[in-house]
């Protein structure tokens, strides 16, 4: 029995919602809160009648502290799931704070805005001195972690698929698996097809920030950062086929290569069609993925908001998008003295997924992982005080909950290796 309290409706929400709705023994009170209401209202009512867990809903501008704390204090919470944007994650961690509630959210945290000039300058010594360049890192949150010790609470970071489930898979690997890793591949092949010429499966302006952003990986105890798609290869991917791929920087790799500190090398590899990547070269060089606002007849617009105006919202993309996705991670290394390579997955059906819940499989994959990671604090299966990625705790209960909700894993041994 417990009360939730979460925040944003958007698409990965939806489905979480949904499954810990399937879960009402432990989600016994829920609180839906976006600054939409209506559409937090719309979801409240497709599932009255159809589950035990208690709805009720909310209005929050998640950007302002205050309206969170005043939320919390009212609505008395156990755990708040953030599955707002990532520009959210400061305001709702001191929130939870002030309250002493459990936090938890999907992606670590990035500004909305890029230029703000006190941003900018931690952002270009962390450039300098941590050798990579996306907009988003883990230490804004990491700074937390002593707070959130010292108040005896938890806050998970980051429980998504990629990151997330992909983080679980190491931790995985490295207990059963491995003596010694040597290196991972993380691989995110999207085999689904919208029928649009473009559009992201969640929100386009969190999509296209990360994908035109330089790419990195970790080797050898440092960053390597090369121009963005400048490293493609192709991979054969059960149930999907041959796919290009595209290295990538990814949050997880900066949170892996700190706790699995023995990884020579880390790499993020994710499926780009070439519509989808002619589209995005196109948008960036006349500008419309600027985050800076420009004046336009009389109003003041943010290019890359504007063009998501424009996008299909990826929670409409649920019933026209047909193929699978194939989402984990190969390992090599070492077990009892002998070379060995190792790849765990899941593969998901995004018509399965839309049947089931309304959405299409990058939600739902990102959507039951958060759940599942709620499910771990609420029972208390997950129990220590502090700021923690998924790759920090036990992986066995956390998969055995991902197949049990939608997320089954599957295992090759001697996979390919990715070329
Ligand atoms: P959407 O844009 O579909 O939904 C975002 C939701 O947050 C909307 O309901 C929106 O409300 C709400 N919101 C935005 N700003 C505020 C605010 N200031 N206060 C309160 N609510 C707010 O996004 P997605 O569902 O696609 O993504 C959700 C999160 O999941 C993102 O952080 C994304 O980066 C992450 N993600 C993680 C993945 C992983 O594998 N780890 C994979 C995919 C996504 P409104 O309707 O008013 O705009």
């Amino acid at each position: 029995m417990s009360r939730v309290l979460v925040i944003g409706c958007g698409g990965v929400a939806s489905v979480a919602i949904q499954k810990c709705c399937q879960a009402s023994d432990v989600f016994s009170e829920l609180c839906i809160a976006s600054r939409t209401k209506s559409k937090c209202d719309a979801l409240a009512d497709k599932l009255a009648g159809k589950t035990k867990t208690n709805i009720t809903t909310a209005r929050v501008d998640a950007d302002n502290v205050n309206e969170v704390i005043a939320l919390i204090r009212a609505y008395k919470p156990d755990l708040v799931m953030n599955i707002a944007l990532p520009y959210q994650d400061l305001t709702i961690m001191d929130a939870c704070l002030t309250c002493g509630v459990h936090y938890m959210d999907t992606a670590n945290y990035e500004p909305e805005d890029t230029d703000d000039p006190a941003w900018r300058a931690v952002y270009e010594k962390r450039c300098r001195e941590a050798g990579f360049s996306a907009y988003f890192d883990y230490s804004w949150q990491w700074a937390y972690r002593e707070r959130f010790e010292k108040a005896g609470l938890t806050a998970l970071l980051g429980c998504g698929f990629d990151p997330g489930v992909t983080q679980a898979y190491c931790a995985y690997a490295a207990k059963h698996e491995f003596d010694v890793i040597d290196t991972i591949d993380i691989l995110d092949c999207n085999g689904g097809d919208h029928g649009y010429p473009f559009a992201t499966n969640f929100n386009p302006e969190v999509n296209l920030r990360e994908v035109s952003a330089p790419a990195s990986y970790w080797e050898n105890g440092h960053w390597v950062e090369i121009p963005a798609m400048s490293f493609k290869s192709t991979y054969t991917f059960d149930e999907v086929g041959e796919k290009d791929i595209y290295l990538l920087h990814h949050e997880e790799i900066e949170s892996l290569a700190v706790h699995l500190p023995d990884v020579k090398r880390i790499r993020f590899f994710m499926t780009f069609g070439q519509s989808y990547l002619t589209h995005m070269r196109c948008l960036q060089n006349v500008g419309m993925l600027s985050t800076l606002p420009v004046e336009f007849e009389g109003h003041e617009i943010v290019p890359i908001k504007f063009l998501k105006a424009l996008l299909p919202d990826p929670s409409t993309l649920g019933p026209r998008t047909h193929g699978k996705t194939n989402i984990g991670c190969i390992f090599t290394g070492k077990k009892d003295g002998r070379d060995k390579s190792y790849y765990i997955y899941n593969v998901c059906d995004h018509q399965a997924c839309y049947r089931e819940v309304g959405s299409q499989a990058i939600s739902y994959t990102t959507g039951v992982p958060a759940m599942c990671g709620a499910l771990m604090l609420l029972t208390g299966k997950w129990n220590k005080s502090g700021v923690y990625t998924v790759e920090e705790f036990d992986p066995d209960p956390f998969l055995a909950a991902l197949e049990e909700y939608g997320l089954p894993r599957r295992e090759r041994r001697d996979p390919a290796p990715v070329e």
